[in-house]
């Protein structure tokens, strides 16, 4: 059985989702297909939410209008029958009624507002599934509340999350087209949660582990992995074939494709991820497994926003050991993830992307270190490839690239498919750019 991920411009036009249908109803295998909410849905539940956080009653309300007139439209465009429009009708007014009925809850709660922002799934889903029910298809809806969930940590819970899936496909063997919700879940308290923006990709590739599906495919709107972020870059080009581990590093570092945690259970139980594109359904996209035939030196590059460097200077001076245990300590105790480190006799740079704990973690640091100025508003520009140790020439490109750009920390060395360099975010796009003409050869591209 294959996993079938559209995001939301793959749904967000009526005609968009007839031309999904057509893919999934192509071929007669099995396959469980993961739905996003509709381009922009997600921004304008999460607007409503901030009208009601601010007490706007009559601005949420408006806001609901406005989505709720989208969703008439759609309906009428993309059902064929009256029975299908009357299905689809009944569909978009209960959930704009419970996402009415959210506006009278005082105060509103981070809690409501989860169960807001699911709604664009709870939709898309339960749209899509009417519309294959209408065209006659074997379709049914399995929803990703009752099998989806994440622990305290907002930790995917894999093994219920198999256990609960198996047991929900068994009634459904004979159904072709197996239909369920991207990004929301359930958390320890039983409440509606979610795998964080972008989170439909995850689920994707947690059901295809969960069932070691035979192939996840996450079909999106560009032909696949690019070499470099083809928002900022002018001359980028899809990359065909990944390691688990140079997509993963790619994802987590700001490759926007995939959400940041989306090759961990793929590579988990060996699954291959492929990226695909709904507007060009015939182009090969680009296929990530365990290994690959070709041996790029430099695959691609992502960057990473948002970023705070920490500069810890040990008091005690040189041959201080255990400094570095006490200073990861108290990033442990704030469960506060390290990206980047750099480190000298006495000095320890390190990178945090969620500043949420800043200031604790600074006070309890300079218990024992003194601390310098942090650099917020930084960006991690992750190179990926295959870097050798015994080869020499990489690291003079990329410096000769970024020649005329500040650099504020290099990590080189710690893995043979990355190299990161943290600069000022300022400094990005041409940072990006350079490094673009610098490390690819487009005489072939
Ligand atoms: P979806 O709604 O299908 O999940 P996303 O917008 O989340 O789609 O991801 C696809 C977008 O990711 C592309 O349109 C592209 O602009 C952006 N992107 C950023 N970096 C890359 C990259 N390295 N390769 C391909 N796309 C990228
Ligand atoms: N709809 C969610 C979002 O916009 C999840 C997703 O699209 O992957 O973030
Ligand atoms: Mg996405």
């Amino acid at each position: 059985m294959q996993v079938w991920k559209f995001g939301g411009t793959s749904v967000g036009k009526p005609d968009r989702m007839q031309s999904i249908r057509n893919l999934v109803t192509a071929d007669k295998s099995r396959k469980i297909v993961v739905l996003s909410a509709l381009s922009g849905t997600t921004n304008s539940l999460l607007a409503i939410g901030e009208s009601l956080k601010a007490n706007d009653i009559d601005g949420a309300s408006q806001q609901i209008d406005t989505l709720y007139d989208h969703y008439q439209v759609f309906i009428k465009a993309l059902y064929k029958t009256s029975a299908g429009l009357a299905q689809g009708q009944e569909i978009i007014d209960k959930e704009f009624g419970f996402i009415r009925s959210l506006s009278g809850i005082s105060p509103f709660t981070l809690k409501q507002e989860k169960e807001l922002v699911a709604e664009g799934e709870i939709l898309s889903t339960q749209m899509f599934s009417a519309y294959l029910e209408e065209e006659g298809d074997s379709v049914v809806l399995i929803p990703a509340l009752d099998f989806m969930s994440i622990d305290a940590d907002n930790e995917p819970e894999f093994a219920a999350i198999e256990e609960k899936l198996k047991q929900q496909l068994i009634p459904q063997e004979d159904k072709l087209i197996v239909v369920t919700q991207g990004f929301i879940c359930r958390n320890p308290r039983g409440e509606v949660d979610n795998l964080k923006r972008g989170g439909s990709d995850y689920t994707a590739s947690l059901i295809g582990g969960a069932i070691s599906a035979e192939e996840i495919q996450i079909w999106t709107d560009i032909d696949g992995m690019h070499n470099n972020d083809p928002r900022i870059v002018k001359r980028t080009f899809p990359v065909r074939e990944m390691t688990f581990e140079e997509a993963a590093e790619l994802a987590y570092f700001g490759a926007k494709i995939l959400h940041p945690s989306t090759i961990t259970p793929a590579k988990m139980r060996g699954v291959p991820v492929r990226l695909k594109n709904t507007m060009e359904p015939s182009a090969p996209g680009t296929v990530i497994t365990a290994s690959q035939s070709t041996n790029a030196e430099i695959k691609a590059i992502a960057a990473k926003d948002n970023i705070t460097a920490i500069y810890i200077h040990s008091t005690r001076m040189l041959n201080a050991y255990g400094f570095l245990r006490k200073v990861f300590d108290v990033f442990e105790k704030f469960k506060t993830p390290v990206d980047m480190i750099t480190t000298s006799e006495v000095s320890v740079a390190v990178t945090i992307d969620n500043s949420e704990h800043l200031e604790s973690i600074t006070k309890m640091l300079s218990q024992f270190a003194d601390l310098e100025e942090h650099d917020r508003n930084q960006t991690i520009i992750c190179i990926v490839g295959n870097f050798l140790a015994d080869k020499s020439g990489i690291a003079i490109r990329i410096l000769e690239a970024l020649r005329n750009i500040p650099i504020r920390m290099i990590s080189y060395g710690a893995s043979e498919h990355n190299i990161s360099i943290l600069v000022d975010s300022r400094h990005k796009n041409e940072a990006l750019e350079a490094l673009n003409e610098g490390l690819f050869d487009f005489g072939n591209k």
